[in-house]
């Protein structure tokens, strides 16, 4: 049995209608959180607007729980999510749009890489141009080269060319989303970098603003250039999920067709040295027998795999009462 884990909510306000809810994943960020709260709330203040921040403690022994539980006391406009362990980013943004109140959404750093001062452009970026989802462009960017910029160049750009819409730095945390966009998404993995590619798959409308960034001056980056690979699969499940997660055949299918494709081939091949061509070679002494045996097995199990997958599909739709499409929201 595994061990029972729960989110804990320390603190929750009143039903004062919220315009925009901060959420911030925490992991060990005692250093930086003293200098990043104080900034935060000066900024959302001079934005004029009901606003919430929401911290996610994500499993932080470094005192982070507390430091955050004793500012929310207090507080109204603070809240903190305790999680039970580390889970990791995703999850805990995940966790603060679950208790996020807010119209809109925004989601920044701990570490105060991103600054909270850019909040307010992208608000007014959000609402100026119609948008569901305004994604900051870290520029110039403060990380190493080698291990961060250069990776993170090259996932941009395969992102961008796997998914269709081409953003400079998906790695952005600071991001503005109405919280309408992120209703019944579910994200795993290292995904949240994928959201706005996910709301543009759905027909929302996502926008890029240049935003500020400062190197890390207290605690530790918790990731290397593992993450990069980590992207890598991510995208792959994000392509296969957003085109085939309702046809999952298609793809298990098409496979299995090209491998009786080349089985076909390869037998009739063999047979064409046998007996038709001069001088005849016996195709024992090629690979030929085999690549038609292997690759026709192969077919039989991407076909069964595709079935599988299918009925996996009509569980899941069916057994939750989801739909297999989506309505478009308003008028
Ligand atoms: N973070 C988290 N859980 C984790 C790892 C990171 O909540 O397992 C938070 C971390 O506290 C920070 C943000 O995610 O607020 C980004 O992490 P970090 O600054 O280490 O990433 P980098 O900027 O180096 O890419
Ligand atoms: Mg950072």
């Amino acid at each position: 049995m595994g061990r029972r884990c729960a989110v804990r909510t320390l603190l929750t306000d009143g039903e004062e209608t919220i315009d925009i809810s901060v959420v911030i994943p925490v992991y060990n960020e005692r250093a930086s959180l003293p200098a990043l709260h104080p900034r935060l709330a000066s900024a959302m203040e001079k934005l004029g607007r009901a606003w919430e921040v929401i911290y996610v403690d994500d499993g932080s022994g470094d005192g982070s729980g507390e430091w955050l539980a004793e500012t929310a006391k207090g507080d109204r406009r603070v809240r903190v999510v305790s999680l039970c362990r580390n889970f990791g980013q995703t999850a805990a943004l995940m966790a603060g749009f679950d208790h996020a109140q807010g119209e809109l959404v925004a989601t920044l750093d701990a570490d105060g890489q991103n600054a909270p001062e850019d909040i307010p452009q992208l608000v007014e970026q959000l609402e100026r141009e119609g948008l569901d989802v305004v994604s900051g462009w870290r520029r110039p960017r403060a990380d190493p080269f080698l291990t961060r910029r250069l990776p993170s160049m090259l996932a941009n750009r395969l992102i961008g060319l796997a998914t269709g819409l081409r953003l400079h730095d998906y790695g952005c945390t600071l991001k503005l989303y109405k919280k309408r966009v992120l209703s019944g998404v579910r994200l795993y993995g290292e995904m949240h970098r994928f959201l706005p590619a996910y709301v543009a798959a759905q027909g929302g409308c996502v926008g890029e603003c240049v935003v500020s960034h400062a190197p890390r001056r207290a605690g530790r980056s918790k990731y290397g250039l593992g993450r990069t690979f980590k992207v890598l699969l991510d995208l792959l499940t994000f392509k296969f999920l957003t085109l085939y997660s309702n046809k999952p055949i298609y793809v298990f299918g098409l496979a299995g067709l090209a491998c009786f494709g080349v089985s076909l081939l390869s037998g009739l091949y063999a047979v064409y040295l046998k007996y038709g061509a001069e001088p005849s070679t016996n195709f024992n002494r090629t690979p030929l027998p085999l690549l038609c045996v292997a690759a026709g097995m192969i077919g039989v199990q991407f076909i069964l795999l595709g079935l599988l997958a299918e009925m996996l599909v009509r569980t899941y739709h069916e057994s939750q009462g989801r739909p297999i499409y989506q309505l478009r929201d308003g008028p």
